[in-house]
């Protein structure tokens, strides 16, 4: 038994199936979790002292790689003052500045501790600021583990949203309406049946969370264009692209502002902090300055927000981070998209930056449905592989790889070494799972 395995069975004596978030578990490539003991640039070290070229990146926030010792240098100084104070500090005004400047759709912002937290708040505000109740999200969209949230498609009627877990009552969820990520008509059907009811669209600009699916042209700016049109509230979940696909995240790169942006993982660098903002207007409606309530006790932590700041602070002097950041997307995932080619597999690789994905499907993947034709039995085999080679990929296939500016092209090299190697392996073999 390796030390991870005995903690975890431990830890499953303690905590609801041993971890305190379900992806965390490997269900879906199976076996144990592996408890990590520390983490520096790209790498990881787990407790039995096996060292991992890190794919996952704390699911995003690492953007500069584990241990930047300037981010270390700023918490700990923080650390020293205190770690909470329930009172206003500077560093809250200097961060919403900062967001200020890097995102121009962000007039006003709030500090929040968390991605779902965030989510649920603009959706709040959304609604308090049209007065109107329904909100449109995609299918494959992952806005956090709110209650209106967490739904899936009902049979049939255009309008039936069902709750997606136990515990959810249908009451939650009968607002949600569901649409199909890059189908517009999908999107224009529920605004020409009840457009006047939408308080909000939220929406991943590129998605992170069916696998990697960016938005095929026009499909932002339909999104944009019908929300102005019924005075619907476009919000845009940019908890994992935001100041990751560029200093104004997804909506830079595309063009495409949102009236209200959701925040979280990489502008708390590894520590628990979510943020929403956008028009001022409609971020007036927020207490203490309007009716819609939202507050959080440790929200605005100095302690986080000197993990974030530094972060933000260190992209915003240094933009070239993004030019190399895009460059390594291409190396790396380009250079997978390859080594299938040259391997003569028929497997997809979609890619935005330094965000992506490799589905075990032969289809283009565009939408959920697409991304949930992918083998996902073969994508264990694969991911089992690739961690007993020293490579940490997420335990899903429904999540994206995380490059951070801390890659070198021998680690990335590497990588490709031991993916090139498998690729070999399962072209040699009578196919285990057909594709
Ligand atoms: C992770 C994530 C969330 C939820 O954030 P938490 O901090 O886990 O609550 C919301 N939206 C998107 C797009 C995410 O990837």
């Amino acid at each position: 038994m390796t030390r991870s395995e005995k903690l975890f069975e431990e830890a499953k004596k303690y905590i609801p199936g041993g971890v305190n978030s379900p992806v965390r578990a490997f269900g879906p490539i199976g076996g144990a979790p592996r408890f990590i003991a520390k983490a520096s640039g790209a790498c990881l070290w787990d407790v039995d002292g096996v060292q991992y070229t890190d794919y996952v990146g704390s699911w995003g926030p690492m953007l500069l790689g584990h241990s930047h010792p300037e981010i270390l240098k700023r918490v700990t100084e923080s650390c020293a003052r205190g770690l909470s104070y329930g009172a206003v500090t500077e560093i809250e005004t200097d961060m919403a500045r900062l967001i200020c400047e890097m995102v121009p759709s962000v007039e006003l912002v709030r500090m929040v501790n968390s991605g779902t937290e965030a989510v649920m708040s603009a959706i709040r505000t959304a609604r308090g600021y049209t007065g109107r109740d329904k909100i449109i999200k995609f299918r494959g969209c992952y806005h956090g583990h709110s209650d209106g949230l967490l739904v899936k498609a009902g049979s049939g009627a255009l309008t039936q949203s069902l709750p997606d877990s136990a515990g959810v009552p249908a009451g939650c969820t009968q607002d949600t309406l569901l649409a199909v990520y890059n189908d517009t008509d999908s999107v224009r059907e529920h605004f020409d049946h009840m457009g006047e009811q939408i308080a909000a669209l939220i929406v991943e600009p590129v998605a992170a969370n069916m696998g990697v699916v960016a938005p095929e042209p026009g499909f932002l700016e339909t999104l944009r264009s019908l929300c102005t049109r019924y005075g619907t509230v476009l919000i845009f979940d940019e908890v994992i692209t935001g100041f990751r696909l560029g200093p104004s995240g997804a909506q830079g790169v595309y063009e495409v502002t949102p009236d209200l942006t959701v925040f979280g993982k990489i502008i708390g660098a590894g520590m628990p902090v979510g943020a929403y903002g956008g028009r001022r207007e409609i971020m007036e409606q927020v207490a203490p300055l309007g009716p819609v309530y939202q507050a959080g006790t440790l929200s605005g932590n100095p302690v986080a927000m000197a993990a974030g700041f530094t972060q933000l602070d260190i992209l915003k002097r240094d933009p070239g981070i993004y030019i190399r950041l895009r460059e390594a997307g291409e190396y790396f995932f380009g250079g997978l998209d390859r080594l299938l080619r040259k391997a003569g597999l028929p497997y997809t690789v979609n890619y935005t930056g330094s965000l992506g994905c490799l589905f075990f499907t032969d289809r283009r993947v565009t939408d959920d449905e697409g991304a949930k034709t992918s083998d996902t039995l073969a994508y264990a085999a694969y991911c089992n592989y690739m961690l007993s080679h020293g490579v940490y990929l997420a335990p899903s296939q429904f999540e994206a790889m995380f490059l951070s500016a801390a890659h070198t092209k021998e680690q990335l090299d590497e990588t490709l070494q031991a993916a090139e190697a498998y690729f070999m392996k399962l072209k040699g073999q009578s196919p285990a799972h057909p594709v």
